[in-house]
């Protein structure tokens, strides 16, 4: 039924087309009669190829290209791909669509190093892992000059420019994809293109690049599944002149993880620059810092691991002064910054003693505690008593109470994150300045968004919720723009097309968004609530939200959302700290009170938020209203979109493992939007293409020698059934399977 085909659902991630659904004359006995190739399944969870000799039932006996004969289910075949259409540049171009054919597709390319293949106006770019020639001015200049047309990101970031200057329209570069997929390179590639595109005669563009290096010293670790991981998400908005020159640039940060600058899982790092600071200050700067070896601090120390494979923090810290100088920040400046790391960091050393059997404690007034207020430029006694009791008002007074062992521990490590978040956001903060060309010109930039794509682990937490949701937007984004696109193809064209009907994720997203009875909502009223606890939270979204079908109640403290690219697990223990992201009123007024202009700075505004009711800053508020002002300014682009995919999870070059990569396609959507590419017509070819390729196979050949009346008898002569193609103004536009049939044709006779 063609209207069925054409029916997508968000959540059908895995692809049904196998031998047993195609239609008709596509069925299994036809695959056997003609000896076509299908992919199966073996019992251990490999694909392989192979011909189909016989069925008995519901089973199938297949032979594989290493000559053994295998049994499979009839449900577990799918047609493979005809040969011409091995490693073919755009997963569109198949003519059978199903799960194994695009892993194969993607494989065969990626073991000859073709790391980019588009999935009609999406790239793929499955991370090497190892450097391939194909970047630098050479290969720049080919795609500029149109030398070059295989999929790549110069291919797509030379599009945005295009159009930019063309329209009049700003463009966005959208990557997603998970941990160590390579997204935050290839945002560096597409800015490299750009910067030799739009470089003028101020280098601006080489300070943008430049920046990069200060971003990823602070916002970048070593984590188990990436040795250089952005643990925040960022968008670049690249300026440029009415010439096409670059003339300014504007970065916004996302979710910083704040929780990495005290707390490490075994074989993780902290942030580059603590490491960077400790090993490459010189001697008179670590002097004035009294900076020690990285090992010596607890914070740093705690994971087991101090250094990252091949790289030197030595001199990753001279190429960091080297930047932040090219970022026009200012050495005293620069040293303020590093002064408040090394406070970081003593801050972490310092510790408790426990003075009661209430487990009450006392600051241990030694070396880590002298040097944190000396470098904060606060007392020790003052800093020993905001860590150490909590002022409550008694009447008209105000007392000091001690608090525990966990409570003293708890205020320092929150004094620490804040300190070092605030950091980041003035380090943001300052190179924006530098990077601000006069006023902002609407219609030529070109924004490149680098954010974490969907995750879901055995244990999911506050932060996937948060990351997830983003997605969720993302993604809906994603949709519209694609179904736009298609529909104007074919509008163009003049071909009939009845609208797809796509149940888009809006449901998901009022979920997360409704008002009170969102997620969000939720969340905020129960974070603020004294007594409520994370059970009670929980509690509290199974009674409101069960009627949203993307929502499910779990056991205990547990819920399950059904997010587009699948159902995710979330536990919500530590749900209202996070979403409260508490500092002690005492620990601002610490903040206050040191010499420290920075940290004067990063308390006031702190102040200011407190004084904000609640709801409005709310780690969770906070994070939703940043992504509505980020979708706002996406609205406003021409969305270019890549996805980037993780062959193996060792980091390791040539090996690619199917299941893995069949799981991120489903999670990116890939798979879908090729489907939507397809629903329709997935073979389209110009009038010209198609007679040159088949017209030969005509019977009749004194008619007309036009290409598009010979495409038509083409179609007549092979019976083609009318259902199954349009010919519009430019191209013949065919259903899936239907060139197959012609390809076949022509192989009997050549
Ligand atoms: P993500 O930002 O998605 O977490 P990264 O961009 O940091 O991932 O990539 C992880 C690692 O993969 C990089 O440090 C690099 O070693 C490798 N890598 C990614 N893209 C490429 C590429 N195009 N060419 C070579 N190596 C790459
Ligand atoms: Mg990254």
């Amino acid at each position: 039924n063609l209207d069925q085909a054409a029916t997508v659902t968000a959540f059908s991630a895995a692809l049904p087309s196998r031998v047993q659904d195609l239609d008709c004359d596509d069925n299994i006995g036809y695959f056997i009669k003609k000896k076509l190739r299908v992919w199966c399944r073996l019992p251990s969870g490999q694909w392989e190829s192979g011909i189909i000799q016989s069925t008995s039932g519901d089973c199938a006996s297949v032979l594989l290209s290493n000559g053994n004969v295998v049994k499979v289910s009839t449900v577990e075949l799918f047609p493979a791909n005809p040969d011409i259409l091995e490693g073919v540049d755009d997963l569109i171009q198949l003519s059978y669509l199903n799960e194994p054919s695009v892993l194969y597709n993607l494989q065969c390319r990626y073991s000859k190093d073709i790391i980019y293949s588009k999935a009609g106006p999406v790239l793929i770019a499955v991370n090497p892992f190892k450097d391939i020639q194909i970047y630098g001015d050479e290969f720049i200049a080919a795609y500029r000059q149109k030398l070059l047309d295989t999929p790549h990101v110069y291919a797509i970031a030379d599009a945005a420019y295009n159009e930019m200057m063309r329209d009049e329209v700003n463009q966005s570069i959208i990557i997603s994809g998970e941990s160590g997929a390579g997204k935050t390179e290839t945002a560096k590639i597409a800015m490299q293109y750009l910067a030799a595109l739009g470089g003028g005669s101020f280098g601006i563009e080489h300070e943008i690049l430049q920046t990069n290096y200060i971003l990823e010293a602070f916002g970048n670790a070593k984590t188990s599944r990436n040795d250089n991981s952005s643990r925040f998400g960022k968008l670049i908005e690249i300026h440029f002149s009415t010439l096409g020159k670059i003339c300014g640039a504007k970065i916004q940060t996302f979710l910083l993880e704040k929780s990495r600058v005290v707390q490490l899982a075994n074989g993780e790092r902290s942030y580059h620059i603590f490491y960077q600071l400790c090993a490459g200050a010189p001697t008179d700067l670590k002097e004035r810092l009294n900076l020690r070896m990285a090992s010596e601090y607890k914070y740093l120390n705690q994971s087991g691991c101090l250094v990252v494979d091949g790289t030197d923090d030595t001199q990753k810290f001279s190429k960091l002064m080297k930047a932040l100088d090219i970022a026009r920040i200012s050495k005293e400046d620069q040293e303020h910054a590093f002064s408040m790391l090394t406070a970081v960091l003593w801050l972490g050393n310092i510790s408790f003693q426990v003075i009661d059997n209430e487990n009450h404690v006392e600051v241990l007034a030694d070396e880590a505690l002298t040097n944190a207020a000396r470098l904060m430029r606060c007392k020790s006694d003052e800093l020993m008593l905001a860590l150490s009791t909590h002022k409550i008002q008694a009447g008209k007074d105000k007392i000091a109470k001690r608090l525990t062992l966990q409570q003293a521990i708890d205020t320092r490590d929150a004094l620490a994150k804040f300190i070092y978040a605030s950091l980041f956001d003035w380090l943001v903060e300052q190179i924006n300045n530098s990077l601000e060309v006069g006023k902002h010109r609407t219609g030529r930039s070109i924004s490149i968004l680098d954010i974490y794509g969907f995750e879901s682990f055995q244990k999911n937490s506050f932060e996937q919720m948060c990351i997830n949701y983003a997605n969720e937007r993302l993604q809906q984004h994603f949709n519209r723009h694609l179904l736009k696109l298609e529909q104007e193809d074919y509008e163009v064209d003049g071909v009939d097309w009845t609208k797809v009907d796509f149940e888009d994720n809006q449901e998901c997203l009022n979920l997360f968004e409704k008002k009170p009875l969102g997620l969000v909502s939720l969340l905020d009223e129960e974070s603020n609530f004294p007594k409520a606890s994370d059970l009670t939270f929980a509690n509290k979204l199974k009674q409101h939200l069960s009627s949203n079908p993307c929502f499910k109640g779990e056991r205990g403290s547990a819920f399950s959302i059904r997010h587009y690219a699948g159902e995710v697990l979330y536990d919500t223990d530590g749900f209202l700290e996070k979403n409260r992201d508490p500092l002690h009123c005492d620990s601002i007024q610490l903040l206050s009170s040191c010499g420290s202009e920075l940290l004067q700075q990063f308390a006031s505004k702190m102040l200011k938020q407190f004084q904000m009711d609640f709801h409005k800053r709310s780690v969770g508020t906070k994070f939703k209203g940043q992504l509505f002002k980020l979708m706002h300014q996406l609205e406003s682009t021409t969305p270019h979109f890549i996805r980037c995919i993780k062959p193996n999870s060792k980091q390791l070059p040539g090996m690619y493992e199917m299941d893995l990569v069949l799981h991120q396609l489903r999670c990116c959507g890939v798979l879908e939007v090729v489907r939507i590419s397809r629903s329709g017509y997935p073979t389209r070819m110009r009038h010209q293409e198609f007679a040159e390729r088949y017209g030969f196979l005509r019977l009749e050949t004194n008619v007309s020698q036009d290409p598009l009346s010979i495409s038509i008898a083409v179609l007549q002569q092979f019976n083609i059934l009318p259902e199954m193609y349009q010919i519009g103004y430019t191209k013949v536009y065919l259903r899936t399977g239907q060139i197959g049939t012609l390809e076949e044709r022509r192989k009997q006779i050549l």
